[in-house]
């Protein structure tokens, strides 16, 4: 059988974190077998549509390298991918479950509900109770004719037996067995809106799009044991889609499932991309628009409630579809160490190519130096990728390049206190004059010759190593930090490095 998975989403705000991970295991399980990921978008709830939430799923797997191979956009041969669009197919199949006694119509108002509720604490719609409800059971045939005739709103109720061990596979939970008592008579279909709920048009979906795995990042009950039943109650059973209930992520610290409060609260996203929320104008912060890379997250994510079996951390996408499997899917929840994310994106920063990190750094650079009334354009992209590989070893984000190597596009406008106060001492000044004269004779700019001719001098003179060098990098850089001082002035025109030194001679009064 090929293997077919799919991502199933449903389109009522931003996609979640853990959403992302449920779709990158999906998509790392189908590559890994050479089979097909299908993106389905769930929007039967109408009441909870959110515009815009569609394209921002879409977004979202793209930025993070997740490709998709059938669903709105990609097309297939199993579509329509938006479940909106498949109302015919799912009133089909209601109709079905209805003919064959498997389900029935029911007429109870949100009130009669709210009464029966009211009246036993517990109130669940099932087996001990339907018979004392308004529904196709209890009322004779032709009122029942009747009322939908006469445009009275109903529900299509799956008929749960009572007292069924029902049991369910699960890749990664081995075999659980759950009573029915435990499920109640589930809403399959509503007149309202002439649309099925989830759990049908899961069903029948999963079965019409020949899914061979359902990997879901949803708490498993009620929803696998009332899916058993459901294909059973089709008469599908033989051919019923591998289960798989990935871990719950779980809060950073406390107990609990992870909440975008947590996220606030510690100061990370739950989400990959900044959602703006077209209702309430609210902006909630992305991993991409926070400075994370793709990569990173692919990697922190796939890590969350899986393991490769050995100590490998750092692992590409191809990598990973290399080495994922559910047996090595924790059942446990995972915790969101959100700080292991920072970690990986400062490792894959580290790595990346000073080119490429250099363009990602455009953006800001651009921005800082308008700010300063100065342009990036003053310098060539060499000049930017050797700073930017000189400070990357330092950063968690793209953003902290500025930071760390601001120096590199503008001389400092001030001086570190501290610094000055225990480096800048009476006779600085003279020195960084007569250094001024050291460097303009140095022919070879390349750090290990500067630096030998630089201290060779330091030496013959008997000057103090630590408080000459410590006001050099003071004048060039603003304060006691940055990279080795001689490789800084080997990038930075020497012009400049002079320019700098004098500046500060005039500037630092100590
Ligand atoms: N639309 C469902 C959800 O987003 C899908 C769950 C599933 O994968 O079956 O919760």
């Amino acid at each position: 059988m090929r293997t077919r998975v799919r991502f199933a989403p449903s389109p009522t705000g931003p996609l979640h974190i853990g959403g992302v991970r449920t779709a990158l295991y999906n998509y790392l399980f189908a590559r890994q077998h050479g089979g097909d990921m299908i993106l389905r978008i769930e929007d039967t709830d109408s009441r909870r549509f959110v515009p815009g939430a569609e394209d921002y799923i879409n977004e979202s797997l793209r930025w993070l390298g997740i490709g998709i191979d059938e669903g709105v956009r990609e097309g297939g041969a199993y579509g329509p991918y938006k479940q909106s669009e498949r109302r015919d197919i799912y009133r089909r199949y209601a109709r079905q479950l209805l003919d064959d006694g498997k389900a029935y119509i029911a007429f109870d108002t949100p009130e009669e509900l709210e009464a029966a509720r009211a009246e036993k604490p517990n109130f669940q719609y099932d087996a001990h109770t339907r018979g004392s409800m308004r529904n196709s059971l209890t009322l004779p045939a032709e009122e029942v004719k009747r009322l939908i005739d006469s445009g009275a709103q109903y529900v299509v109720r799956f008929k749960i037996e009572p007292d069924v061990d029902v049991h369910v596979h699960d890749l990664i939970r081995g075999e659980v067995v759950i009573n029915s008592n435990i499920l109640d008579d589930k809403v399959l279909y509503k007149s309202a809106d002439d649309l099925p709920t989830y759990h049908l048009a899961n069903i029948v979906d999963d079965h019409l799009m020949e899914v061979s795995h359902v990997i879901r990042g949803e708490e498993w009950l009620p929803s696998a044991p009332l899916h058993v039943l459901l294909y059973r109650a089709f008469g599908w059973e033989d051919i019923m889609p591998q289960f798989v209930h990935l871990p719950l992520l779980l809060k950073p610290v406390g107990n609990g499932k992870l909440s975008k409060r947590d996220g606030d609260k510690l100061g990370f996203p739950v989400f990959p991309l900044e959602w703006h929320d077209p209702q309430s104008g609210e902006v909630s912060s992305g991993y991409r628009e926070k400075g994370y890379l793709p990569e990173a997250v692919v990697n922190f994510l796939a890590l969350l409630g899986w393991n490769p079996g050995d100590d490998s951390e750092l692992m590409s996408m191809d990598d990973l579809i290399a080495k994922f499997s559910f047996d090595h899917c924790s059942k446990a929840g995972a915790k969101f160490d959100y700080k292991k994310g920072i970690w990986f994106n400062h490792e894959y920063l580290m790595r990346m190519d000073d080119m490429q990190l250099a363009e990602l750094f455009m953006p800001v650079l651009r921005e800082r130096l308008a700010e300063a009334g100065k342009s990036a354009d003053d310098f060539g992209m060499d000049y930017i990728a050797r700073a930017v590989g000189m400070v990357k070893g330092r950063i968690e984000f793209v953003q902290d390049l500025w930071a760390q190597g601001d120096f590199f596009f503008l001389a400092p406008s001030s001086y570190a206190e501290k610094d000055v106060k225990k480096r800048w001492q009476a006779d600085t000044p003279a020195i960084m004059e007569e250094l001024c004269g050291v460097l303009e004779g140095i022919d070879d700019m390349t750090s290990a010759n500067a630096e030998k001719i630089v201290l060779d001098w330091i030496a013959a003179k008997g000057y103090h190593l630590g408080n000459v060098m410590n006001a050099f990098r003071l004048a060039v850089v603003g304060a006691c930090r940055g990279p080795h001082m001689f490789d800084i002035t080997e990038l930075m025109p020497k012009t400049e490095v002079l320019a700098r030194i004098r500046k500060a001679i005039s500037r630092i009064d100590n």
